[in-house]
């Protein structure tokens, strides 16, 4: 007897016709053609049931703030960071933890259900830091939201930032941030990844910095970066997050660094929606678009997982809360359009994201949580294609949210009457 049985699905690594067992939060049984007495049965016809989406780089202590105090006119990170330090003066509590639920509500919607959000540190009162810490709290039996110390105005930079990230690890923030390439000097920049590592391996913590987000190619900190993991005994522990610098670097030195990266076994975070939306803001034509080397990322064995970074805030006006947005976006800019490709990049959404996280039984397998979404697509690519409606989002086995299916009604003489836009995959691609 299962509590709930999700039946004649097909699961992201071509299996069709899978049934899914359910008691309590846990997936009990997988099978070809399963059945069997249940409280609840879902007839997924056909369509893809996956993992839950994962975020792993988000800020959501400003997420949902557009407009506040105003727009920001140049669309540069730098006017952006500006705009965030005119707002945050004036933020409460209670309305950072407002606006961060609705974003949670809308997440869900799509199916997310881990999100490592970045939580600034940089005014001394702390106020973003204790409001997410009650969001996690809140969301917790819902969505798994883990916090990076992340000193916006620079961790020497700023003069009070030292003692207030240590203070919000003290308050109990879960991972060890930083942005060395806004420290005033490449040798500030280098001695702050040192010194953001070294308490991130005296506390036994996981490490996310924003790093060498720009432009410039001579900004290497992740080198400085993956030196440092390697140190201090950090591999497997740390990521970086944008490496844009890396879109513009010699190939030659790119390299001789990817292998470094894998060696530290780093992690890489790109977010291909604002890193295309902000950088090569100072260039004419041809203009880079500021992406970093997914593809060669990829090949060199480093696992990399791909972030939303912002929704509706200081840097990015646009945003969904979709997972798919972001792969959708991945696909075309790294030109990876093949169907094995788009299968890479769903991996980059879903399970990579997890490993990122250090997400605990997570995954379509027995003994796993019953967590899950069933999508109105056939396949992985093809979800990246259509960015289908969730029609299921399973949390603990229970049925947390639901959109009925995209079904258009037809009225032309010798046409079908009704289209879903799954029924377009592409034939023998499976
Ligand atoms: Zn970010």
């Amino acid at each position: 007897m299962f509590d709930l049985l999700v039946v004649n699905t097909s699961l992201p690594d071509g299996r069709t016709d899978q049934g899914i067992g359910i008691r309590g939060d846990r997936i009990v049984e997988i099978g070809t053609g399963l059945q069997g007495e249940a409280e609840r049965v879902i007839d997924a016809e056909g369509y893809l049931l996956s993992p839950p989406f994962v975020d792993p780089h988000f800020h959501m202590d400003a997420t949902l703030s557009l407009g506040l105090p105003r727009m920001n006119q140049s669309g540069t990170l730098l006017e952006g960071i500006a705009l965030w330090g005119e707002l945050r003066p004036t933020l409460t509590k209670e309305a950072v933890i407002e606006r961060a639920l609705r974003y949670c509500d809308l997440a869900i919607s799509k199916g997310v259900m881990a999100v490592r959000s970045h939580v600034d540190v940089s005014d001394p009162r702390l106020v973003t830091v204790e409001a997410l810490l009650e969001v996690r709290e809140i969301v917790a039996p819902y969505l798994e939201l883990q916090l990076v110390a992340f000193p916006q105005d620079g961790y020497y930079r700023c003069p009070e930032a030292e003692e207030a990230l240590k203070r919000a690890l003290d308050m109990g923030v879960d991972v060890v941030g930083g942005i060395p390439h806004f420290e005033r000097t490449m040798d500030a920049g280098r001695a702050s990844v040192e010194a953001l590592c070294r308490i991130a391996a005296d506390r036994g913590l996981r490490v996310d910095m924003h790093c060498d987000e720009t432009d410039d190619p001579l900004s290497r900190h992740v080198e400085t970066l993956a030196e440092q993991t390697i140190r201090f005994g950090l591999q497997g522990r740390v990521a970086g997050s944008h490496l844009t610098s890396m879109h513009s670097m010699d190939s030659y030195y790119v390299s001789k660094l990817l292998p470094l990266i894998a060696e530290a076994k780093m992690a890489a975070i790109p977010n291909p929606l604002i890193n295309i939306m902000i950088q090569g803001r100072h260039d004419t034509y041809p203009k880079r678009r500021g992406l970093t080397r997914i593809p060669e990322l990829i090949a060199a064995g480093i696992i990399v997982g791909l972030g939303q970074d912002c929704v509706m805030d200081p840097w990015y006006s646009m945003g969904t809360g979709d997972l798919l947005d972001v792969a959708h976006l991945a696909v075309h800019a790294t030109q990876m359009g093949s169907q094995v490709d788009k299968r890479t990049l769903y991996d980059a959404v879903t399970v990579n994201s997890a490993q990122i996280m250090g997400l605990k039984d997570y995954g379509l397998k027995v003994g796993c949580y019953a967590d899950m979404v069933l999508l109105q697509a056939r396949d992985p690519a093809e979800a990246i294609r259509l960015r289908p409606n969730r029609l299921a989002v399973i949390r603990r086995g229970k049925i947390i949210a639901e959109t009925a299916p995209e079904v258009t009604r037809l009225s032309m003489d010798g046409r079908p009457s009704s289209l879903d836009p799954a029924d377009y995959m592409p034939k023998g691609t499976s």
